[in-house]
């Protein structure tokens, strides 16, 4: 088989900056070793997220300059319309900001004290918007989507036994809806297969609870579905998605992810009753009802996107793309949660750096020599991000220690990754070395976002 290629050619470029080891090494102490607080010029390849980082086509540029700004009834809402619906099916269609503003809307509407809403794994302002509204969230991944070593083709998928014996304890009067995120982003990028979506919906059908799907990255999923679920090899990724929406009742989307754009997202769905309200609310916290928080040529942007995603070349690149930096790094002994997910690969801090405790953060030791060593910006996604304290002040860390390398879509070439496998694999050869950090100060929420580290003595 010939090298799979970057599906598109390049029109306008972005020079990236370049510094020394020794600037980078007096930005990261300016930055209290905390590379949320780097300034992005300083940062030669970024992969802190794939969120609304991605490089948009030449058509979605032409469609920002032929955007339509009316404050009602906007040409490019309309076209934005047409293409979510086609896309889901679902009779409702409502643009919002992004996809928080979804979830925050939705939320509200079904939410509250004494409600428990099941996810495979909720996304962190998933959680924060159920749990805000006075729900209560509850995460049912499978046994295997657990184990970061296990090969397995759908680790994203629901607990389906486990939903049943929620149901059971906590009543279908208490669970308004049950969501399923695709792919599952905090369970490491991976798909959740059709089978799982089906049996789902076939379970909450008879206690009359509707599916919504968190459907940002709906077409790397379908992806996935076409490559390793049988009987789908022959579909096409449109066909699946609009297979994986038939099962939905609904769908809250962040298009900065699988619609290609900086900026929006959308709440879909069937139900009228609820749509209504949803559309009240939107007026009240985001805008009126054909543009939402968006501007006609964000509508515009997103339409285009939705329909240059499901283009099979470019599916086969990105997830090719990924699995390729996935397979250097195991290649090279380094230990990551595999198999690779669709938008990112995640380091395993804890078989990395063994020889650092949670409480010396290994994934953040990571995180800053892969800046310092080549200039390349990741997360941390362990006791940094979800630790707790206990009564007596000790820290309680999550069960895995990662570092999630995210990739922006159309964004990095082959020569980029090849940089960012050698910068990873140079970094492991001198793994004992790694020193451990404390946080000498820090927020009493999303701590991550602003804490302050200093280095452990070695
Ligand atoms: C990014 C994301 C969200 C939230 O979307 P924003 O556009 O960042 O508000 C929700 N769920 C998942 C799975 C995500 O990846």
């Amino acid at each position: 088989m010939k090298t799979i290629i970057e599906p598109f050619k390049i029109k306008s470029v972005e020079p990236i900056h370049f510094t020394t080891e020794a600037e980078r090494e007096k930005i990261l102490e300016e930055a209290f070793f905390n590379p949320f607080l780097i300034r992005a010029d300083d940062v030669l390849i970024d992969l802190l997220t794939d969120s609304g980082t991605s490089a948009m086509s030449a058509k979605q540029w032409a469609g920002i300059l032929d955007g339509d700004e009316a404050y009602a009834g906007s040409r490019s809402y309309f076209r934005f319309e047409k293409a979510v619906r086609s896309l889901t099916g679902f009779k409702h269609i409502i643009p919002t900001h992004q996809g928080r503003a979804a979830e925050k809307i939705l939320f509200t509407l079904v939410g509250g004290k004494g409600k428990i809403i099941p996810n495979n794994t909720h996304f962190d302002t998933t959680r924060a918007n159920v749990e805000f509204s006075g729900a209560e969230g509850v995460d049912l991944p499978t046994d295997e989507g657990k184990k970061p070593d296990l090969i397995a083709d759908f680790k994203g998928n629901m607990n389906v036994p486990a939903l049943k014996a929620l149901i059971d304890r906590v009543g279908p009067q208490n669970i308004p809806l049950c969501m399923i995120t695709i792919t599952n982003n905090s369970g490491g990028g991976q798909p959740v297969s059709m089978a799982n979506i089906r049996d789902t919906k076939a379970l909450l059908r008879q206690y009359n609870i509707p599916l919504f799907l968190d459907a940002c990255r709906f077409a790397e999923n379908a992806f996935f579905i076409k490559k390793r679920e049988p009987g789908y090899a022959t579909k096409s990724a449109a066909e699946i998605a609009h297979e994986m929406f038939s099962y939905a009742d609904g769908c809250t989307m962040s298009a900065k992810k699988d619609a290609f754009v900086n900026m929006g997202g959308f709440l879909a769905l069937n139900n009228d009753a609820l749509a209504a309200n949803a559309r009240n609310l939107l007026i009240v916290t985001e805008g009126f009802t054909t543009y939402g928080g968006l501007a006609g040529r964000d509508l515009e942007a997103i339409a285009q996107g939705l329909e240059e995603i499901l283009d099979e070349h470019y599916l086969t690149y990105r997830i090719r793309s990924v699995e390729y930096l996935g397979q250097k790094l195991v290649g090279g002994g380094v230990p990551i949660v595999e198999p690779p997910g669709g938008h990112a690969i995640y380091l395993d801090a804890k078989r990395f750096a063994p020889h650092l405790r949670p409480d010396q953060y290994p994934g953040q030791a990571i995180v800053c020599e892969l800046y310092r060593a080549g200039g390349i910006r990741s997360v941390e996604i362990g006791s940094v991000m979800f630790g707790k304290y206990d009564a007596s002040g000790k820290l309680v860390s999550p069960p895995m220690e990662l570092v999630r390398l995210a990739i922006p879509r159309r964004v990095y070439t082959q020569s980029h990754i090849d940089y960012v496998i050698e910068v990873v694999l140079d970094v492991y050869a001198r793994r004992t070395r790694l020193r451990g950090y404390r946080i000498i100060e820090e927020a009493p929420v999303l701590r991550h976002f602003t804490a302050k580290f200093a280095v452990l003595p070695s």
